[in-house]
């Protein structure tokens, strides 16, 4: 890797809980920051590739905490549609004629349109997998990938085979990708569904990853599929585990009190809440209660 000096930048650094934003230069060596002063001089960086950054920010990567990578080729599906129709009548149709090479390929945009705008993390969850994971190698992208869990029992072990396969065909040595086990959600997954993704996300110490009260309408069929609230149905089957929940946007009081005895974060995907009609997540009461929340895209199915 090349080693890089980059000059003259407003570089937003975070230290002891502050953020103070100091104008510096940056010098990377062997992929490590190395050293942040005022003027490195230029001999310290022979054979380093020199960006003059003057009036740029220079600060982390951003990270998307809820995605589904290669979704760059289903734009603006989602008008004028509810979530469920959405799902049932347009995407899921639409993704079964997808081939491997479609996915890397959509991936390679979606990539390309992150790093465009400083996202260098990404959190997935999407199927062939193996062509996102070539994708975002490809880009060097640093990405939490998977294998999204569905259905009944006996869907759900295909899919929990194909997961397996692919976390442990993974490159040990690259710690640019990691993996979750992402359940796609409460009404879509049965009860066993529910514990295998557990029980695995507890074998092989990763974190779970699942779409968690997006719509209103989830409140009920949630309680017709599993006889309880949705959050009592997380609690029985997550507590435990870092669980990461996409949405969460309808919480009422007594949700909040059990999520905050959990080990679990909020992944806000606002934009897409507001093209498919779910409402808005109340974050700041979420975080006044002391529960982390972190921003997502979500699709761009469902985003512009
Ligand atoms: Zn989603």
């Amino acid at each position: 890797m090349q080693d890089l000096l980059i000059q003259n930048a407003k570089v937003v650094l975070f230290e002891n809980d502050d953020i103070t934003i100091k104008k510096a230069d940056v010098l990377v060596q062997e992929g490590k920051i190395s050293k942040i002063e005022e003027n490195i001089p230029e001999e310290m960086a022979k054979n380093a590739k020199i960006i003059d950054a003057r009036n740029h920010i220079l600060m982390p990567g951003f990270i998307n905490t809820h995605a589904h990578i290669p979704m760059s080729i289903f734009r603006e599906t989602t008008e004028g549609v509810k979530l469920y129709d959405w799902l049932h009548k347009i995407i899921w149709p639409m993704e079964e004629k997808l081939t491997k090479e479609d996915v890397y390929w959509a991936s390679m945009l979606s990539f390309i349109e992150m790093i465009s705008t400083g996202t260098t993390c990404i959190n997935d969850q999407y199927f062939m997998q193996d062509a996102i994971r070539k994708a975002a190698r490809d880009v060097g992208a640093r990405a939490v990938l998977t294998r999204t869990i569905i259905g009944e029992k006996e869907e759900a072990l295909e899919k929990i085979a194909e997961f397996k396969n692919f976390y442990e065909t993974r490159d040990q040595k690259d710690d640019l990708i990691t993996y979750s086990v992402a359940p796609h959600a409460l009404y879509t997954c049965s009860k066993e569904t529910l514990q295998m993704t557990a029980d695995l996300a507890k074998d092989f110490h990763l974190p779970i990853h699942v779409h968690f009260l997006e719509s209103i309408d989830e409140i009920e069929d949630i309680k017709q599929k599993h006889g309880k609230r949705a959050v009592e149905v997380l609690k029985q089957h997550f507590d435990g585990i870092h669980t990461i929940l996409a949405h969460a946007v309808h919480l009422d009081d007594k949700d909040i009190e059990i999520l905050k005895t959990m080990d679990c974060g909020i992944a806000h995907n606002p934009i897409s809440n507001l093209r498919l009609g779910c409402s808005i997540a109340d974050t700041t009461s979420y975080l006044q209660n002391g529960i982390n929340v972190a921003l997502g895209t979500d699709g761009q199915g469902s985003r512009k």
